[in-house]
């Protein structure tokens, strides 16, 4: 064996792809004006006209909504939010050899590693500067609702940089099944609460339909929106769906942009898990960029749950983005806002909207979408977990279940793909669902006949739209 310390560099596996700190990125990328169409406007559900500034300033402040409608392509980070990404920002960038050598093939694979967070996922990109903008505007406290955790979790540590305060509506199921989550979001000093609650009129109304409600986002999101919507000190804030949400997570592609060329690589085929379509969108976006400017052409693949698929089962159509039909009607792919998928693992998949920004560029053609049942996702995971030693968040393994599928493929055809996905969250705190599935307790629940039948009820229920 050759002594380590006798090698040219060029002999070393580049496993980490690292940028310096004063590398990182100082602005998020709009992609909207480079888009060979716009997006659909809101709409007021009441008027059902486009909705104005002061339609949202209950809820948002005024700088989060004018980024959600600028037609600027990019967007100058606060510095006082710079310093805090640089808490864990740039995150890693890793070349997945052991995983390929394990499948035996020709393709490359790389993923962002954004479990570096405070939060353990990407959340933080977002929290940070919402909740700056909200502490800039004079606001006193944050509402919001959290599926897995992963939101809950960011949010609250954003606040508590601020001296905000935070309170937050969870999922019943995941509040039942993932306690280290809320205890997380204790410690950073936000206030937790089950959804549906007694808190609110709207998981009133819905925990005396149904008092065994396993809730969902769309019910912990009316919660959070009826309770900011109440009070002149509080606001809302939104973890992903939004456009100025997605905006915020293309630090994430904007950094893998600087990472892979320093190895010199242009992506082939980029795939993301696809919850709301932030991770997913901010890993993309900068990419499609470098695309329509003619630069690369990799192919872009959304992958989300086969329990809850909206976009490629799904209706695109003006909905709510919540249940009770307090928010603004957004035009997007949707299995009906009252439509409540079966619980799963990947919590954070769990939303009955795909957002509209996303939703348009699928339409458009600019992307594909495939689901996956949750087993095949862990099976990756497990997988991913022994040969790159991370273990991956349950959302994430939707995005390496197709990574796997299309770096197999590649072994049978010999072709050099180079496959890029965002690696968005770490599983630590997700380990019984590891638990369900290598004790062989975990199913899989398919959207089936029923849930047409839903989804066909929930829009059939919508203002009908002219278009
Ligand atoms: C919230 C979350 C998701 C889903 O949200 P997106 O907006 O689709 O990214 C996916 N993965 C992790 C780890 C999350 O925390």
């Amino acid at each position: 064996m050759r002594s380590p310390y006798g090698r040219a560099m060029t002999d070393v596996k580049r496993h980490k792809i690292l940028l310096d700190e004063d590398e990182m990125p100082t602005r998020w990328y709009n992609v909207v004006p480079d888009l060979p169409a716009p997006p659909p406007p809101v709409l007021h559900p009441g008027t059902l006209e486009p909705v104005g500034p002061d339609d949202l300033a209950p809820l948002f402040p005024m700088a989060l909504i004018g980024q959600e409608v600028t037609s600027d392509s990019y967007v100058e980070i606060p510095g006082d939010v710079l310093d805090i990404y640089r808490l864990w920002r740039p995150s890693p960038l890793y070349r997945a050899h052991r995983l390929e050598r394990a499948l035996k093939t020709p393709a490359r694979i790389y993923y962002k590693y954004e479990g570096v967070s405070p939060a353990g996922s990407h959340k933080p990109n977002t929290a940070v500067p919402q909740a700056f903008y909200n502490a800039e505007a004079g606001i006193r406290r944050l509402t919001t609702e959290t599926g897995a955790g992963q939101w809950g979790t960011a949010l609250a540590f954003a606040c508590t940089q601020y001296g905000l305060e935070c309170e937050v509506w969870q999922v019943r199921a995941s509040y039942d099944m993932k306690p280290y989550r809320r205890m997380m979001i204790e410690t950073f000093g936000a206030t937790i609460h089950p959804s549906p609650s007694e808190l609110t009129n709207a998981g009133r109304a819905i925990l005396a339909a149904t008092p065994d409600s396993t809730g969902s986002l769309g019910i912990a999101i009316s919660e959070a929106v009826e309770v900011a919507a109440q009070n002149a000190d509080t606001n809302y804030a939104l973890g992903s769906v939004l456009n100025h949400v997605l905006m915020h997570q293309t630090i994430i592609g904007e950094e893998a942009l600087l990472q892979l060329a320093k190895v010199g690589e242009t992506p082939d085929l980029i795939v993301g898990c696809t919850g709301g379509g932030s991770n997913f969108g901010g890993l993309a976006f900068p990419f499609l960029r470098e695309k329509l400017a003619g630069r690369m052409s990799p192919s872009i693949l959304a992958v989300e749950p086969a329990a809850c698929p909206s976009l490629t089962k799904g209706s695109y159509a003006y909905d709510f983005g919540d249940t009770a039909g307090m928010t603004p009607l957004m035009k997007m792919h949707t299995l009906g806002h009252d439509f409540i998928p079966d619980p799963i693992h990947a919590g954070g998949l769990r939303y009955h909207g795909m957002s509209p920004l996303i939703s348009h560029i699928y339409e458009l053609g600019l992307l594909s979408a495939v689901s996956k049942p949750q087993s095949d996702c862990f099976a990756a995971g497990v997988q991913f977990a022994r040969t790159e030693g991370i273990v991956p968040a349950p959302e994430p393994t939707h995005a390496l279940a197709a990574a796997i599928d299309e770096a197999r493929r590649c072994a049978e055809t010999g072709e050099e793909k180079v496959i890029l996905t965002a690696l968005c969250g770490h599983g630590h705190l997700d380990l019984p669902a590891y638990d369900a599935y290598l004790s062989g307790r975990m199913t899989d629940s398919e959207w089936a006949d029923h849930d047409a039948d839903a989804m066909a009820r929930a829009l059939a229920a919508l203002p009908a739209v002219p278009a």
